[in-house]
């Protein structure tokens, strides 16, 4: 279980996540639903680091790490825990899909780079983007330059995979595709927390739903619970207003 207690975090006067509690259990599918600006990407970007939190933990199991303190040590412990899918891909231009994959196992995980190369390729199988390992990202539609960056993340083995709007940049023909690959890896116990516009698929792919706003949980459960029975008029109000 990994548990993420009492995340807080202003930009300036404005307070954006309001003392978050939140667990997931490990090989679960946890994904955030709510209004746009309610914080949810911020609470991705904090527990990842991307951003300092005022005040907050995440523990992997293993002891509570701080998300507020900046220290190189727990900024490393936690950037080695877990994998990060931003909505627009975040490729390296300058290099290769079998580039983008292998680089992170040479530097993060002191891999050889033929070890790394050999790693890269099992993972672009994976996500169907074998026959792509030459490309330049400039060379590939958005939904195959996501799949690779997944490929890219979950090839560093992450006990958690973080995923940021996966396919809310994607033209609609090409959103299928990564959601099958999300679905996979989903289906193979990969431990992830989304946020996610797709409302089907947090329906059919997550083991439980979280439905976020003004800077926390208004309500959890299971997708079932949360999209069938809602007992907060604020969730059952926010279903209705995109169905
Ligand atoms: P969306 O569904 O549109 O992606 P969100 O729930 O992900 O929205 P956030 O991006 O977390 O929302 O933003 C929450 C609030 O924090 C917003 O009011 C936003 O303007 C503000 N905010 C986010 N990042 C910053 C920043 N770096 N500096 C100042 N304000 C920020
Ligand atoms: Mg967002």
């Amino acid at each position: 279980m990994i548990q993420i207690r009492g995340v807080r975090k202003s930009f300036g006067a404005q307070l954006v996540l309001d003392g978050v509690d939140l667990d997931i259990p490990q090989g679960a599918v946890v994904s955030i639903i709510g209004p746009s600006g309610s914080g949810k990407s911020t609470l991705l970007r904090v527990i990842d680091y991307l951003e300092s939190a005022d005040e907050g933990t995440i523990d992997f199991g293993q002891g509570a790490i701080s998300l507020a303190s900046a220290q190189p040590k727990d900024i490393f412990s936690i950037r080695s825990r877990i994998g990060f899918v931003f909505q627009n891909y975040n490729l390296f231009l300058n290099k290769t899909a079998l580039d983008n994959v292998s680089l992170g196992l040479v530097h993060a995980k002191g891999k050889s780079r033929k070890e790394a190369e050999r790693i890269a390729l099992d993972e672009l199988k994976r996500v169907g983007m074998q026959d792509f390992a030459d490309r330049y990202p400039s060379k590939l539609s958005g939904g195959q330059q996501q799949r690779i960056a997944i490929a890219r993340a979950i090839a560093l083995e992450p006990e958690l995979l973080v995923l940021d709007e996966p396919t809310s940049a994607l033209d609609p023909e090409m959103v299928d595709e990564v959601l099958a690959v999300i679905k996979s890896l989903a289906d193979s116990g990969t431990t992830m927390l989304m946020v996610t516009h797709e409302m089907r698929f947090a329906r059919n792919a997550s083991d439980h739903v979280v439905f976020f706003e003004h800077g926390n949980i208004v309500e959890q459960g299971s997708p079932e619970r949360i999209f069938n029975h809602p007992t907060e008029s604020r969730t059952a109000r926010f279903l209705s207003s995109i169905h």
